[in-house]
């Protein structure tokens, strides 16, 4: 029996979004309820997340836990130094007044920044290294890390999930715990190998529902299951809205001897670079998606994902490109979430069910962005906890605060209070609208909307609309990337200055 320290802290910084990720945020309910401490973190057993995955099967094998603090902030722009401090300060602590430990395993993102430290959680295993000795220290890590040397250096084994949307989460955590039994067992540190890809993926050609990204990570598990001397293999397609040195796409190998983890390296990399091609930004204007969703005639919905407005890429979740098209194209049958709003939310529910009233409809917080000025008929109200249901988040509780399904001739809209993604019908059903009778379904999303709402679907429209999240790496103003690093597939290269 081990025993094992457990922590998690996770951020996907959008350096290019407007304001910054306090600690308030860390703490805030929206989706997680905010910040886990100590036992709790073991409480639900369904915990979606890689957490989850590495508690049930730590348990399992009869490992002691000493949990300390499990956090999640909705991506965003910089973390704030406090907040950075402030959680981390709470882990290194908790490590340090309760040892000695046989292990630690964090459940990390990978692409966090903030405003001191352009690889945050280079810092973060770097302090936990400094606590903890030569124990093994093994993560977990989204599929959007950004992942640089300082994390290869101070973790002795990383493991990323290998599907987007992420319906693999508690299963990383498995396998981050079979590493942490590997080290244990062997007593040796494990050969590592990264490789870094020289052009970034857009975000909508990462998922894993389609091709290529489909077939590379099926060519990954067949790498892995086929040498005995290779630990562990991840392809991290990257978070390309983060102007830092480390931006980008890399595999991860670990192995038994260092020939086996450069040549899985090698070989999956090679692999990646072979679709290049397919890792290219085009993308429907809201007037032509708008046409599209009029001129529909399947027997089921055409989902139009308003992908540039993600909250879960750092998108204010507040713009209107996409509500105002339809408007103008007098779509007769369209529903919208999640317009975070909690101005307009709070009007509605001053309004009441029924009632006919003026907004100002979110366009407030991306500069340059105007809001939607317009009456609609408020037609549910909803507030408090709501079970969500879909692949990714079913087993979690939200809460958005004030909530609001307001109707502007056939486009309805659901407003909330709080900030999050719409990756699961639940948020629909909070506000009365049960997304599969309707023709025209939008999310604010740019690819985790396919694990509940790609089934209703019969198409799917990828728009560019105003928002913080731009798809196309080549429009953004970048200043630190390494040099030649083509801004996608084929694309044009950064050079410093140029
Ligand atoms: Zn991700």
């Amino acid at each position: 029996m081990a025993r094992i320290a457990i922590a998690g802290f996770l951020h996907e910084t959008n350096t290019f979004a407007p304001g910054f990720t306090a600690y308030a945020d860390f703490d805030a309910k929206a989706a997680f309820g905010g910040i886990v401490r100590g036992e709790r973190m073991l409480a639900n057993p369904k915990f979606p997340l890689a957490t989850g995955g590495f508690v049930k099967e730590a348990q399992a094998a009869g490992h002691e836990l000493f949990p300390i603090l499990w956090c999640f902030a909705e991506p965003g722009g910089y973390v704030t130094a406090d907040a950075f401090e402030r959680i981390l300060g709470e882990i290194v602590f908790g490590l340090a007044q309760n040892g000695p430990f046989d292990a630690v395993y964090l459940d990390l993102h990978g692409a966090m920044v903030s405003t001191e430290h352009d690889d945050a959680e280079a810092e973060i295993l770097r302090r936990v290294r400094a606590v903890v000795g030569s124990i093994p220290v093994v993560n977990s890590l989204d599929l959007h890390g950004n992942i640089g040397p300082g994390m290869m250096e101070h973790a002795d084994a990383m493991v990323a999930y290998r599907t987007y949307p992420h319906i693999d989460m508690r299963a990383t955590g498995e396998r981050a715990f079979r590493l942490v039994e590997t080290l244990l067992e062997s007593g040796r540190p494990l050969a590592k190998a990264i490789r870094t890809l020289p052009f970034l993926l857009p975000i909508h050609r990462q998922s894993t529902f389609t091709e290529p990204c489909k077939s590379i990570y099926e060519e990954l598990e067949a790498i892995e299951a086929g040498d005995p001397e290779l630990a562990s293999l991840s392809f991290l397609p990257g978070f390309p809205l983060a102007d830092i040195p480390m931006c980008g796409a890399t595999v991860l190998a670990y192995g038994t001897t260092q020939a086996a983890a450069d040549a899985a390296a090698e070989r999956l990399a090679a692999i990646v670079a072979g679709h290049e091609a397919a890792f290219e930004p085009s993308l429907k204007s809201p007037k032509d998606a708008a046409s599209l969703a009029l001129g529909y005639t399947g027997n089921r919905s055409i989902l139009l994902a308003d992908i540039q407005d993600n909250a879960g890429a750092g998108g204010t979740s507040d713009t209107v490109g996409v509500i105002e098209a339809l408007v103008a194209a007098k779509v007769p049958d369209a529903v919208v979430a999640i317009l975070f709003d909690p101005e307009s939310a709070a009007k509605a529910h001053a309004a009441g069910e029924g009632k006919a009233v003026t907004l100002d409809l979110g366009g407030k917080l991306v500069p340059g962005q105007q809001p939607f000025t317009t009456e609609v008929v408020v037609e549910k109200l909803s507030e408090g906890p709501f079970a969500m249901t879909g692949p990714m988040n079913g087993g979690l509780t939200a809460d958005l605060g004030k909530m609001a399904q307001v109707r502007i001739g056939g486009v309805r809209v659901v407003i909330s209070s709080a900030r999050t993604q719409c990756n699961d019908q639940g948020y629909f059903r909070h506000a009365g609208i049960e997304p599969k009778d309707h023709k025209v379904i939008v999310v604010k999303s740019s690819n985790h909307y396919r694990a509940d709402f790609q089934p209703l679907a019969d198409q799917i429209v990828e728009i560019a609309a105003p928002g913080a999240c731009d798809m196309n790496p080549a429009n953004l103003k970048w200043t630190r990337l390494p040099e030649g690093m083509r801004l996608y597939g084929n694309g044009p290269a950064f050079k410093a200055g140029g």
